[in-house]
């Protein structure tokens, strides 16, 4: 990617709320950036963002605003997520949905949501199975500063959770590709069945290899 590219990227993703809710079609807020300036997606598309987004968009950009496409959804004044503590079984689903880690818990333990980093996304409302998840009104501020200020606190804390998976991920195909190895007790035995182990194991570990290589492939893409 060309520096031009990625610094009209960044502007436009400046403009972003970075509510990371999926709403515009991509899968966050800075894909939705890169679409835009590739030219593969609309300015229209960002409920959050409303006619005032769009707006700056359009000045970035120097073309003509436009009103928001709805299909993508409607604007809705600032809302936090909030748990029905005595309904929760502790599945961990909405912790996995949520882009900004603004869910705490643990498996088969009652969640909580941590109102000062939700960003009112709603992408763990579908994910519960008991349902005990709603939205509430937030009393987040709503100036121009706050907002900034809050978007770049979201955009943080999104980089951090994708950061987060990255690293697990990385431990897990560690995990699985040393469970591929000959054990020593193998490599110390002779014959037939030293050489059968041998090649076993280099198939398992190409097998691990080529569904690393797979899934790491599916991941990144858009
Ligand atoms: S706030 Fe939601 S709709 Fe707007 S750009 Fe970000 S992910 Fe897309
Ligand atoms: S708690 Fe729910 S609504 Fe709030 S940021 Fe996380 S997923 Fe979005
Ligand atoms: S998805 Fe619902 S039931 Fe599962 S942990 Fe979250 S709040 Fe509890």
């Amino acid at each position: 990617m060309n520096q031009q590219l990625t610094t009209l990227i960044d502007k436009i993703d400046a403009i972003l709320p970075q509510t990371q809710c999926k709403k515009c079609g991509f899968s966050a807020c800075r894909p939705y950036a890169e679409a835009i300036a590739e030219g593969r997606a609309d300015i229209n598309q960002c409920p959050p963002g409303d006619s005032e987004g769009i707006r700056k968009l359009a000045s970035l950009l120097g073309v003509h605003p436009k009103p928001l496409n709805t299909s993508h959804g409607i604007p809705r004044p600032p809302l936090v997520a909030k748990i029905d503590e005595h309904l929760c079984i502790g599945c961990t689903f909405c912790i996995r949905a949520c882009p900004v880690d603004a869910i705490v818990g643990a498996a088969k333990q009652m969640h909580t949501v941590i109102a000062s980093e939700c960003t009112g996304c709603e992408l763990c409302i579908a994910p519960c199975p008991m349902d005990c998840i709603s939205l509430v009104p937030s009393n987040e501020k709503t100036d121009e500063a706050s907002r900034k200020q809050a978007a770049s606190h979201a955009r943080s804390r999104y980089q951090f959770k994708l950061q987060r998976l990255e690293r697990e991920k990385q431990a897990s195909n560690k995990t699985i590709l040393h469970k591929t190895t000959i054990p020593a007790e193998i490599i110390q035995t002779s014959g037939e069945d030293r050489k059968k182990a041998i090649v076993q194991a280099a198939i398992k570990r190409a097998m691990a290899t080529r569904a690393l290589a797979i899934d790491s492939n599916s991941s990144t893409k858009p």
